[in-house]
């Protein structure tokens, strides 16, 4: 099985060149945001998770977890890699400084991410939950359990969880039964069970901050009377030191396809009693906090599925350069390397591709969130703001969809031998499969990107990434080079494909809601693919400047344009045949009842 090595050199030119990371050190909040000082972190997450957690990344998988009477124990290696990676300091990296973080940018934050979920996808999920509760402790917590529990989450000493889903509420959120009974001390008895909770338990801290969605007494039906309350595994004594054990238990665990060594767990609440719990912010506002959290979420789990991409390319890559079979068709070699033969070419050259494109993606996604951070003109602050969060579903739906595919040529190129679980190619085909199921499946981010994002300033936003993509359909095509010209051609038409399309939806969301929803996954497939291609061939046009400069690493900057050339060619052309499917709406359904099922 290979190794990991982080694409230091890919993600540097992304963050540089797309993502607009060299202006951000401007801004005080990220005046220590340098070249340098991204370089060296980046070099040194590079190491770590390179020596640390990818090397325990199989022996996760092949050892899971397993719940004892003592609670859930992790694989062999899990615990002292934690804490090597808090007294790193990693899970406090884009954290503010004011709680223990060292309020790092996004655009950094996300490389070192990507890097931590290439090397180790299970392990990442216990720091990424974490993480996002902080977001939630920072967003609508009292000052008191924010002192209480915000620095020790940031630092890593203990982990947070997300408890929304129970059995008969997934996507929908309107349907949880979880109640909370306040209390005359002013705390709440949480009661309920939540099924499907990323690390609810485990052996790595010595306490577990769960922040759990519950309906208060006297609340309102569906999500506007949903509360959300902070409910630790052990209570906190008034000295900080840990005290009783509450009543929130993991009861059991689940058996997946994959990410075997993230616990997935069904947690129980007051089935003694009453969890001791801590209303978050207002009454009855809870889903709308979980929301503010949730674009860092879903921008965090469309990088899962780049980040297994990335890993599985460097696998199919390594075993291709290695394996030889059959002979070379254009020299007639006898006996070459798999990688001689133009199909495994192509599959290469498709996974590494669509990888960059889906990395360009998130990467400027998390450039406008920075900018959104700092920038305080307002108009252009909403701006930022407003095309990220664009951005976001197509991401998430993105690079997560593209996951499943791209690991799945990484298994093909393997042959036989990627069917075996040894080889390890397997098993980032199966550690992808749930990333478009999690924190919003692919129909609910495709509904999202529709009727939220699309349709919330009557479809301003797209316009102005039209605009956009226009004008670097004209730079490709004013450029003296053939292959950026190729590109402008395709990348042209895509666009004719993605504005026919969003205008056949906004003329169809009022009268033919039925086509819409439809019509809505194959919408964000050609997102996708034209926003995927769009960066491309910004970065295409990047790299000729450095050829034409001569100077830096010339053959990054060949293959940089080599790639996006190969993707206009393969993935540009599924713009139009994605409008025609959008364009087909419902159109064979209509009139026809559930007998043709
Ligand atoms: C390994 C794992 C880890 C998880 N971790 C957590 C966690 O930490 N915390 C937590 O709270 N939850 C967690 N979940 C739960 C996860 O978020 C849900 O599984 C997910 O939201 C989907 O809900 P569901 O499984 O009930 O599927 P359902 O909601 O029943 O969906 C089934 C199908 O119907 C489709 N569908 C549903 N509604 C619509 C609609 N309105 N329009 C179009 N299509 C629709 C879906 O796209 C899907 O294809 C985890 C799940 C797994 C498997």
């Amino acid at each position: 099985m290979s190794d990991y090595r982080a694409p230091v050199k890919d993600m540097r030119f992304v963050m540089d060149e797309l993502a607009g990371f060299r202006e951000l050190s401007q801004y005080p909040d990220f005046a220590e945001a340098t070249p340098d000082m991204a370089d060296a972190i980046l070099e040194e997450a590079a190491k770590f998770t390179r020596e640390v957690l990818a090397p325990l990344n199989r022996v996760g998988d092949k050892a899971g977890c397993q719940l004892t009477a003592a609670g859930v124990v992790t694989p062999p290696g899990w615990k002292e890699a934690y804490k090597a990676f808090c007294d790193a300091g990693w899970n406090a990296i884009s954290c503010p400084p004011d709680h223990a973080g060292h309020g790092q940018p996004d655009t950094i934050a996300v490389a070192v991410k990507e890097m931590i979920q290439s090397s180790n996808m299970s392990f990442s999920l216990g720091p990424l939950l974490t993480t996002g509760a902080v977001e939630a402790l920072l967003t609508c917590a009292s000052d008191e359990l924010k002192a209480i529990y915000l620095e020790k989450m940031v630092t890593g000493e203990w982990t947070g969880t997300m408890n929304l889903t129970e059995p008969q509420a997934g996507s929908d959120l309107a349907l949880i039964r979880s109640r909370a009974e306040p209390q005359a001390d002013g705390t709440y008895r949480v009661f309920g069970q939540k099924i499907f909770i990323t690390y609810g338990d485990h052996d790595m801290t010595d306490n577990i901050v769960h922040l759990v969605l519950a309906r208060l007494p006297d609340a309102p039906a569906g999500v506007r009377g949903i509360s959300m309350f902070l409910v630790p595994k052990f209570l906190v004594n008034a000295d900080g030191s840990r005290g009783a054990r509450n009543d929130a238990f993991c009861v059991s665990i689940e058996h997946k396809l994959g990410i075997h060594a993230s616990p997935t767990c069904v947690m129980a609440f007051g089935d003694n009693g009453g969890a001791v719990g801590y209303l978050l912010g207002e009454a009855n506002r809870g889903l709308e906090y979980m929301f503010i959290m949730m674009n860092e979420a879903r921008l965090g789990v469309g990088l899962q599925g780049i980040a297994l991409g990335e890993r599985a390319y460097q696998q199919a890559l390594a075993y291709a350069r290695d394996r030889k079979q059959g002979r070379d068709a254009l020299t007639g070699e006898a006996l070459v390397t798999i990688d001689r033969h133009p199909d495994i070419r192509r599959m290469l050259m498709l996974m590494k591709s669509r990888v960059e494109a889906c990395r360009a993606l998130a990467y400027y996604t998390s450039g406008l969130l920075d900018r959104a951070h700092v920038i305080e003109d307002p108009a252009e602050k909403q701006r930022n703001l407003y095309l990220a969060e664009f951005l976001i579903p197509i991401v998430k739906g993105g690079g997560t969809e593209m996951a499943i595919e791209v690991t799945s040529l990484g298994l093909q190129i393997h042959g036989g031998m990627g069917f075996i679980e040894e080889t390890g190619a397997a098993q980032h085909w199966r550690d992808s499969r749930i990333t478009t199921i999690y924190e919003g499946t692919t129909g609910i981010q495709a509904n999202d990107l529709i009727f939220r994002k699309l349709m919330r300033d009557q479809g301003a936003t797209a316009r102005y990434v039209f605009g956009e993509v226009a004008a670097t359909v004209k730079s490709l095509a004013a450029a003296g080079r053939p292959e950026l010209q190729a590109i402008a051609r395709r990348l042209g038409d895509g666009l004719q494909a993605w504005v026919q399309a969003t205008e056949w939806l906004s003329a169809n969301a009022k009268t033919g809601l039925s086509g819409v929803l439809t019509a809505a996954v194959p919408y964000l497939n050609l997102a996708v693919a034209v926003g995927g291609g769009w960066l491309m061939g910004r970065a295409a046009l990047a790299a000729a400047v450095h050829l034409d400069s001569g100077e830096g690493d010339q053959v990054f900057f060949r293959a940089k344009i080599a790639s996006a050339h190969f993707y206009a060619d393969q993935m540009l052309p599924l713009a139009a045949a994605c409008a025609e499917t959008v364009m087909a709406g419902d159109a064979a359904l209509a009139g026809l009842g559930d007998e043709i099922f």
